[in-house]
C-alpha cells in the first residue's frame, strides 16, 4: 500500500466561454486566477488554474475552455462533482451570493452529517460547498475571510461499480470510513493535506458520461516530489496500471494512469509551483507560455480571448 498520496492535487475539467469561466471561479466563487496558461497540446485553448494565493495543491481548480464546446454529458466513469470547504456558519451567506449572480440549479443538503449547498457552474458542472473545520488560508480578495472557499474538500467520482475502484484507492493509501445509500466514502488518514476525501457513488442506473463543456476531463492526486511520484509510478506500474512516464507541466510533474471504472487519474508533485515562474503578487495576471509554445505568442495573443 502507498503512503505517498497527500489527497487531491487539483481537478481538471472542460469548460465552453474562457470569459465566462473566469468570471465565475474569480468573482462569484472568490478564487484567485493563480495561472493564465495554455493548453500543451492544443496552445490556441487556455489552461486556467484557480486557487488560494498560491494555487497550493488540494486548492486549484483548472480548465481548459474550448469557446464552442458542447456540453458534455453526466454520467458514470467521471468525476461527477467537486466540492470545495468552506467554514461553519457560511453557507446563508454564499446562498444569498449565488443566487445574486444567477447560479442555477442551488439547493441545500446533507452528507454524512455535513451540511452543503450543491449548484452547478456555467456549464452544468456539478459543485458544492460543504461546512468543514479547516485550518487553510483562504484567498479573501473578493470574498470576506470567515466565508471564503478553503480548498477542496473532496471529489465524488459516479460509478457503475465500486469494487476495483475500492481497491485502487485502499492502493493508494485511502480508508474505506463510511457508506450511506450509493455513497461510498474514502479519506486518507492523517491531518496534512485537507483534500483527503473521496466519495463514490454507485449509480449503475446512469448511462456512460460523454465528455464535453462541464465534463472534469482528471482529477490529480498530491506527492510531495519527483522521489515520491517514482515510487507511485513504479508501484501502479507493478499493480498492473498502465501509467505514463512523468511529463512536465511546468507548475508540477504528472503521470497519469486511467481506472478501472473509466476516470482518469494523475499523480502530481507539489514542486515546483506557481511562483515559480511569475512574481506572487501578480500569479495570473500575464500569459505564461509553456517554452515549446513560446514562439507562438503573438498568434496566440491575437486569438486567446481577453479574460478581463
Ligand atoms: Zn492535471
Amino acid at each position: 500500500m502507498l503512503h505517498q498520496i497527500k489527497g487531491i492535487h487539483h481537478v481538471t475539467a472542460l469548460a465552453s466561454s474562457p470569459r465566462a469561466n473566469n468570471l465565475f471561479f474569480t468573482e462569484t466563487l472568490g478564487l484567485r486566477r493563480v495561472k493564465k496558461t495554455v493548453n500543451f497540446d492544443a496552445p490556441d485553448v487556455y489552461h486556467l488554474y484557480y486557487g488560494d494565493a498560491l494555487g497550493t495543491p488540494g486548492t486549484a481548480m483548472t480548465y481548459f475552455p474550448f469557446p464552442n464546446a458542447t456540453r458534455g454529458r453526466p454520467g458514470t466513469g467521471e468525476v461527477g462533482e467537486t466540492v470545495f470547504s468552506v467554514p461553519g456558519g457560511s453557507l446563508p451567506a454564499w446562498r444569498a451570493r449565488l443566487d445574486a449572480a444567477g447560479v442555477a440549479k442551488l439547493a441545500q443538503d446533507s452528507r454524512f452529517g455535513d451540511d452543503r449547498l450543491t449548484f452547478v457552474g456555467p456549464d452544468g458542472e456539478r459543485l458544492a460547498l460543504v461546512v468543514h473545520d479547516d485550518p487553510r488560508m483562504p484567498w479573501t480578495d473578493t470574498v470576506a475571510p470567515d466565508t471564503a472557499i478553503r480548498g477542496f474538500h473532496s471529489a465524488t467520482l459516479t460509478l457503475a461499480d465500486v469494487g476495483p475502484m475500492a481497491e485502487l484507492l485502499a492502493f493508494m493509501g485511502y480508508d474505506a470510513v463510511a457508506r450511506n445509500g450509493t455513497l461510498h466514502r474514502f479519506a486518507l488518514p492523517g491531518s496534512g493535506n485537507q483534500a483527503r476525501t473521496i466519495d463514490l457513488d454507485l449509480r449503475p442506473d446512469l448511462p456512460r458520461a460523454d465528455q464535453g463543456a462541464g465534463s472534469v476531463h482528471h482529477i490529480a492526486f498530491a506527492v510531495e516530489n519527483r522521489a515520491r511520484q517514482l515510487e507511485v509510478r513504479e508501484a501502479l506500474a507493478d499493480a498492473g496500471y498502465r501509467v505514463t512516464p512523468p511529463i512536465d507541466r511546468d507548475y508540477f510533474m504528472a503521470i497519469y494512469f486511467r481506472t478501472p471504472g473509466g476516470v482518469l487519474f494523475e499523480i502530481a508533485t507539489d514542486e515546483p509551483g506557481f511562483d515559480r515562474d511569475e512574481d506572487r503578487a501578480h500569479l495570473g495576471e500575464a500569459l505564461k507560455l509553456p517554452s515549446q509554445h513560446e514562439h507562438l505568442r503573438r498568434k496566440l495573443e491575437r486569438v486567446l480571448e481577453p479574460l478581463d
